[in-house]
């Protein structure tokens, strides 16, 4: 479950709730495609609370992430062709995580050839490739994409929200597509799963001294905003950094796993989405760093 999908299910039992059904602002289409504005080529396509990047040019179009897990891909497909009917020729998997990446073969059906980090088609062959379809290619450190015009940077910054997530800059437009760890305005999802502590403070760090002035998330954030500026980047490193010093206190003063997320409270992020409920899994997921080193 997306934040945006909690935010839509909150929005349905308001509605339930709330007699007048017609003050009610209808509720948004479960799909959605958006023209990056600036931009001659770069949509996102929006899947219910998930969204993927693509780009179309002359010679064909470069999908990232299926996010077809458990629905059909054809809705992505047919938003792609409602835009161009130029072939498919690339779909990059942003990172290892089944809900972003699944429902791939319909694009490698159509000729798409698979991209992902080294590690992850090494994970995919021990995991669920029947969820998940396998890759053509692989990506180590960096990979350039030049289709049509168009170039994408395939960037591999080490450990953070899994161990093979990519950051896609399109250095012409300057703007990177990375899913899952640069939220906007809002704190880290539940427990951290998966999540590489400290690493994901260095991999923020190199994402920020990269050239790049927008940044496309996998999720849109409050009130549906689907892209963000490299404040988002500076403000999750700063929110990391100061989670971080607060739970080393409190494992340094021998708290308790339940009195660190009772007393631990950081208001500068209160607004933040997720931060009522998520705020004691991430001081969960930080404690184990400091008290255990895991
Ligand atoms: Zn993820």
């Amino acid at each position: 479950m997306s934040r945006f999908s909690l935010a839509m299910a909150v929005v349905c039992v308001t509605t339930a709730l709330t007699a007048t059904a017609q003050a009610q602002a209808p509720a948004p289409p479960p799909t959605s495609t958006t023209k990056v504005e600036g931009t001659d080529n770069v949509y996102i396509f929006r899947y219910v609370g998930h969204q993927s990047m693509f780009i179309v040019t002359p010679d064909g179009v470069i999908a990232t992430d299926p996010i077809s897990e458990r629905r059909p891909a054809k809705p992505y497909i047919d938003a792609i062709q409602a835009v161009t009917k130029a072939p498919i020729k690339y779909v990059i998997y942003s990172h290892s995580h089944f809900d972003h990446i699944a429902g791939g073969k319909p694009f490698k059906d159509l000729g798409g050839t698979s991209v992902v980090h080294t590690d992850l088609r090494a994970r995919l062959g021990e995991l669920n490739p029947g969820v998940v379809v396998m890759a053509d290619e692989v990506v180590d450190n960096q990979k350039i994409i030049t289709l049509g015009g168009t170039t994408l940077e395939l960037n591999y910054v080490r450990k953070n929200h899994s161990d093979s997530t990519l950051v896609m800059r399109l250095p012409k437009e300057k703007i990177i597509f990375t899913v899952d760890w640069i939220p906007l305005q809002a704190v880290q999802f539940r427990g951290m799963a998966d999540t590489y502590v400290p690493d994901v403070e260095a991999s923020l760090k190199k994402v920020i001294a990269m050239d790049w002035d927008r940044i496309i998330p996998g999720h849109p954030g409050p009130g549906g905003r689907q892209i963000g500026t490299k404040e988002e980047a500076t403000n999750q490193l700063a929110y990391l950094q100061d989670l971080s010093a607060a739970v080393k206190k409190a494992v340094a003063e021998g708290k308790s796993y339940a009195d660190a997320e009772k007393e631990i409270k950081l208001p500068k992020y209160e607004g933040w989405g997720g931060y009522g409920p998520f705020l004691p899994m991430n001081i969960e997921r930080y404690y184990d760093f400091w008290n255990r080193g895991i």
